[in-house]
């Protein structure tokens, strides 16, 4: 009968230990979350405050540790193309008026003290459109301009001739993709 007591008392421990472990683990999960929400809202209130504080009052200059982001819209496909570069020698120490005057083909789209933000438009396509073609038994690609005309750009190593009737149509008339990531996942399909 005594042996029964333990068994009884121990299984009825181990659901306790069991139950509070789960209890723990759950509240440190909740916790966690709570500190990434925190820290969220942290990081929305700072960038407000930088930019409010750089638009308002115009102090803020440039420092050569800053990152220069050129944005360029293409109006005939509407992509924006982005470079990154690091800050030019004849913007370091410009505030946002001297920097709109010496960039003015620019809009200042943002500016603190991390990163600016230089934006305009251009007309055309951007350099991001692709045709894809048969050439000589190969997939080619071809870059395509605004006025139509198709420039070679490379000749991959993927062989036209086992692939499925309708694809080599498709090749016939031009395949156009968008971006490189189009492009990269077009020809992976055809590998
Ligand atoms: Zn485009």
């Amino acid at each position: 009968m005594k042996k029964y007591l333990i068994i009884l008392l121990l299984t009825i421990t181990f659901a306790i230990l069991f139950a509070l472990g789960i209890y723990i683990y759950q509240n440190n999960t909740a916790n966690i979350k709570q500190n990434e929400n925190v820290k969220l809202a942290n990081y929305e209130n700072q960038t407000n405050t930088i930019e409010f504080i750089a638009t308002s009052t115009g102090e803020v200059k440039i420092t050569p540790n800053a990152t220069v982001i050129y944005q360029t819209k293409y109006t005939q496909c509407g992509h924006i193309i982005e470079n990154k570069s690091t800050v030019e020698e004849d913007m370091v120490n410009l505030n946002e008026n001297e920097l709109k005057e010496k960039y003015n083909e620019y809009q200042i789209k943002k500016f603190d003290d991390k990163e600016i933000i230089l934006y305009k438009e251009e007309k055309g396509l951007c350099k991001e459109h692709y045709v894809l073609r048969n050439y000589n038994g190969y997939i080619a690609i071809y870059n395509l301009e605004a006025n139509g005309k198709e420039n070679l750009v490379e000749v991959t190593s993927i062989v036209t001739n086992y692939l499925p009737e309708i694809d080599i149509e498709r090749l016939d008339i031009g395949i156009r993709v968008n971006g490189k990531q189009e492009l990269n996942a077009t020809l992976e399909d055809y590998e």
